[in-house]
């Protein structure tokens, strides 16, 4: 196993403080629960010489649930989202992500903004230091080409893998950010920007799997929020190559409310499949009536048009966007009748 290089923790106390922190030390990163990036310095992906520890800025642990709304401070744990009563009551699709994140201990560690902003994933660059030289690295490092599309025309295929996202994303939620510049808030949505377009060059609005998240220079995620639909029901499933431990093949949240017998609400989100997470577009014209053929069979074109996962991860591309079309077809279903 690599050794871990030399770093420097900067423990703020305040989010003014941290913020600070990160105008002083441009390179710095933010640390959650630290379970995603330790690794990441360890196999020397990334090599901050400073981390700014967010667990002690009392203000971001802040979880505010009834069945209203929910908002969820970026240091809150994914245990307490994943075991919280009132969670678990009005928004289960929130705690049965969080209750699919990786394992008990990692889950007692990580936070919500670290999984928000979890680094995209990839087999040919979630390896050690010797595996990627050995491969000359790839574009999402010091490499001049991307492996699995070495045509590619400068753009990264890595994957979103957080489980929280989708579930987010099925909420509507917003999420809220603190830089330099004072604060903003912006739907979730618009956080992820891996579209992985090769016709368009990769800005602040379109990035990849390398430029995945919209966040500015010094800026970080505070708190993610979202209003509850009246009579929303929702939920989260996954397949995963270990059960007990593993990001997903695909993850699907699905937000759904009816309306008498017939599909008044449809919002489904898939993570571990693009380089962002998809909130599906064209679910409105889905709805309308029972779940039916009709449904199914325009879930399935949806998904076939907007998940396109290539081959990042041990299983490959097609057989992920199957199983995505699935899992979504399978939780809908359960829902409409549930
Ligand atoms: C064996 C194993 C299995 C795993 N399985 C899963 C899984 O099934 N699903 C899943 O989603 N994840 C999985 N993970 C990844 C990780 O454990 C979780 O995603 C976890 O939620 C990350 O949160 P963290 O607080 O530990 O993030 P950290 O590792 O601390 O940070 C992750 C990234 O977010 C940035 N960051 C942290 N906080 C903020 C903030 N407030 N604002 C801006 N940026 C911030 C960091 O700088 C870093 O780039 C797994 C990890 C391991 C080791
Ligand atoms: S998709 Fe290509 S550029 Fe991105 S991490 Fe994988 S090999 Fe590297």
């Amino acid at each position: 196993m690599d050794a871990l290089p030399e770093f420097r923790i900067v423990s703020p106390t305040t989010l003014a403080e941290a913020i600070a922190a990160r105008a002083d030390n441009p390179k710095a990163m933010p640390l959650g629960g630290g379970t995603d990036l330790v690794v990441n310095i360890r196999r020397g992906i990334v090599s901050p010489q400073v981390l700014i520890d967010m667990n002690g800025v009392q203000e971001l642990h802040a979880i505010g649930v009834d069945e209203k709304s929910i908002e969820l401070g970026a240091s809150a744990r994914l245990s307490e989202i994943a075991e919280h009563p009132a969670i678990n009551k009005y928004y289960p699709v929130v705690a049965q992500a969080a209750a699919h994140i990786a394992g008990p201990t990692h889950r007692n560690m990580g936070t919500i903004g670290g999984n928000l902003c979890l680094d995209t994933r990839c087999i040919f660059y979630n390896q050690s230091e010797w595996w990627r030289s050995a491969n000359n690295h790839c574009l999402k490092t010091t490499g001049t080409i991307c492996h699995v599309a070495p045509k590619s025309r400068g753009v990264c295929f890595a994957t979103f893998s957080g489980d929280l996202a989708p579930a987010l994303l099925a909420l509507n939620a917003d999420v809220d950010i603190a830089g330099p510049k004072g604060r903003r808030t912006i739907p979730l949505e618009k956080l992820y920007i891996g579209f992985a377009r090769q016709d368009v060059p990769v800005t602040e609005m379109q990035g990849d799997g390398k430029y995945y998240l919209s966040l500015r220079p010094g800026e970080i995620v505070t708190a993610v929020r979202a209003k509850n639909t009246p009579g929303l029901r929702s939920a989260y499933d996954k397949i995963r190559i270990r059960r007990s431990i593993e990001y997903p093949v695909a993850g699907v949240a699905v937000a759904l409310r009816k309306d008498g017998g017939s599909l008044a609400d449809l919002r489904v989100a898939f993570t571990g499949t693009n380089p962002r997470p998809v909130l599906l577009a064209g679910t409105a014209e889905l709805c309308g009536g029972v779940f039916d053929e009709r449904v199914i069979k325009g879930l399935d074109a949806l998904v076939r048009d907007q998940i396109m996962p290539m081959k990042t991860t041990f299983t490959p591309g097609h057989y992920r966007r199957r199983v995505a079309g699935v899992l979504a077809r399978r939780l809908v279903s359960r829902l409409f009748e549930g």
